[in-house]
């Protein structure tokens, strides 16, 4: 569990709080719900299972935290809406419904926003996906993860294939129209053929979105323990590994879904804007425990305990306030946006900045290029495919 951090000036006051989404247009709102039915066993993410009545009661500070916000400026917009966890389809149709009316009675939501909801296919059911559409959710994120039942059960997911395919169907019927499913690569055991045919199975359902990300063993998890003592089956080396992003990509490619950030791929229309904001430096608040925000240049995170915030009754303290200095906003505007296959322009880094990418990095980006992994786009650069297969090696050569 994360250090509670409650001290001094490391606490927002509510006046800061105002400070810091005064002259921002639009922002982003992540929603966490920190409820999961059992934990999965590779999964590092702030979640447990608890009772229902303990999520009733989050959900209530979590909409007195939204109600909180009112003191934002008038014409403060919300442009994208996503709810994370956890699992927030564990939560009631009434609950997401509630959480809306808070949201909306708050936030300027603008007319097409864009408003997610993670769903694990073990929660859900056609009434619930049905509700959720209803509240207002117009796209979901379904953590299908596997088309092989052996190796969900590796994962501990609670669901099967079957299942997963029945929720997707659901929200077909409910009448989602954009819907993304995440798939895990890189699993114990797992062979380039098996990933390959999860990849064909998930293109047959014809979903907007998919995101593809390699497992990674965290520390603090059961997976970690298991391969620290030797017990897990092996993990596809780098090679394998490679070989799977490759499959991927060009799996993907050949059924009309184009790669537009490292792990993501979607139909033309349908990258995911919430998850886009954060790779181009657009501000998001967090509400509920643990969630992090960035608004005018400051990081900051609400107290990462579930019981501490549920009782701090909609005025959690905020912890660890960070106000980026120009390098590090620099830095991240490399590194994040170095993420996307569209790179990064120099015309915003200098409008940004007040300085040209070539006086900060020029010397760095002709050694880029000169390697191989860079390459020149009209607007400023981008990873090359050699690049993409390293982009942890080259995105940190941009810390300044
Ligand atoms: S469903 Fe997601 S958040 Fe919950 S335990 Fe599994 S991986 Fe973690």
């Amino acid at each position: 569990m994360t250090e509670i951090r409650q001290t001094g000036d490391q606490i927002l006051s509510r006046k800061c709080r105002r400070e810091y989404l005064s002259g921002t247009n639009s922002i982003s709102l992540y929603i966490h719900i920190p409820f999961c039915l059992r934990k999965c066993r590779y999964c590092d993410f702030l979640s447990a299972p608890q009772p229902q009545a303990d999520r009733e009661r989050y959900v209530q500070a979590l909409i007195r935290e939204i109600r909180a916000q009112q003191e934002c400026p008038a014409g403060t917009s919300a442009d994208t809406v996503f709810f994370g966890g956890g699992t927030p389809s564990i939560l009631s149709g009434e609950q997401i419904g509630s959480i809306m009316e808070a949201v909306r009675g708050t936030f300027d939501i603008l007319p097409d926003a864009e408003i997610s909801l993670e769903m694990n296919p073990g929660t859900a059911d056609a009434d619930r996906i049905l509700a959720f559409k209803k509240a207002g959710i117009n796209r979901l994120s379904i953590g299908v993860q596997s088309m092989h039942d052996e190796e969900l059960r590796l994962l501990g997911r609670i669901h099967t294939v079957r299942e997963a395919k029945e929720a997707f169907d659901a929200a077909r019927e409910a009448g989602f129209d954009n819907i993304n499913i995440d798939l895990m690569s890189a699993l114990p055991g797992q062979s380039p053929e098996s990933w390959e045919d999860s990849l064909r199975t998930a293109v047959e359902w014809k979903p907007e979105h998919i995101s593809a990300y390699s497992l990674i063993i965290e520390p603090g998890t059961p997976f970690y323990d298991l391969y620290e003592a030797g017990k897990l089956a092996p993990l596809p080396d780098e090679e394998t590994d490679r070989k799977m992003y490759h499959y991927t990509r060009s799996i993907l490619a050949r059924h009309g879904y184009a790669r537009y950030e490292i792990s993501n791929y979607a139909l033309p229309g349908h990258q995911c804007r919430h998850n886009s904001g954060y790779w181009t430096g657009h501000p998001y608040l967090g509400l509920g425990a643990g969630a992090a925000s960035y608004v005018n240049g400051t990081r900051f995170s609400n107290i990462a305990d579930i019981k501490a915030y549920t009782d701090a009754l909609g005025q959690p303290a905020r912890t660890d306030v960070h106000a980026l200095s120009q390098e590090d906003r620099m830095e991240e505007f490399m590194f994040l946006g170095l993420r996307m296959t569209a790179g990064v322009s120099a015309a915003v880094f200098e409008e940004r900045f007040g300085r040209t990418l070539e006086e900060v990095y020029g010397n760095l980006l002709r050694r880029h290029m000169a390697q191989g992994l860079l390459e020149q786009t009209e607007e400023g650069f981008r990873l090359t495919e050699k690049g993409t297969d390293v982009s942890n090696y080259v995105m940190s050569d941009y810390l300044l």
